[in-house]
């Protein structure tokens, strides 16, 4: 656990959400320039001008690719951890995975890139991994909006991995 620099704790009584200055410029392996309309063929997503976007047109594709989203996920290789746990989730399911999802398309659309790469139930609940670690972190936000419970956050040094953990009870 030497790792961790730091760490939010929200709750019924402190309803703030911390401050978090995610890292912009890391070395992430994943991470290349691409020419514009360059497109993914795994996932269809464009790059225009620097932004990934949805559902473009697809005449306007050039220059095939596979995303770093995609590659990461074949990797298995994820930078966010999103854990839900308590009993409101094993009544809530459908509800939560819809939020989620809901949520994830929300931001795809500001930037296409981010997703959720790979859903897992255990015995406590559910986990979420994603290929950015912002996209866990706003996971996590919109559940604590939705539906308050318990939200902390533990990032890594330079913020390039967060885990978030969400749990309500009752
Ligand atoms: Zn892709």
């Amino acid at each position: 656990m030497n790792n961790i620099k730091g760490r939010g704790v929200m709750s019924k009584k402190n309803k703030r959400l911390p401050y978090l200055k995610f890292a912009e410029d890391y070395d992430d392996p994943y991470r290349s320039e691409y020419p514009n309309y360059s497109y993914c063929t795994e996932c269809g997503i464009a790059y225009i001008d620097k932004n990934w976007k949805l559902d473009v047109d697809d005449s306007l594709n050039k220059n095939p690719i596979v995303c770093p989203a995609c590659r990461k996920i074949k990797d298995n290789y994820f930078e966010g951890i999103l854990y839900i746990s308590g009993n409101f989730y094993k009544s809530h399911k459908d509800e939560i995975i819809n939020l989620i999802k809901n949520e994830e398309h929300r931001q795809r659309l500001r930037t296409a890139l981010p997703r959720i790469g790979k859903i897992e139930e255990n015995e406590d609940g559910m986990i979420v991994y994603t290929t950015n670690d912002k996209l866990a972190y706003r996971l996590g936000k919109a559940l604590f909006k939705a539906y308050k419970g318990d939200l902390s956050i533990k990032w890594s040094d330079n913020n390039i991995f967060t885990r978030v953990y969400w749990e309500r009870d009752e």
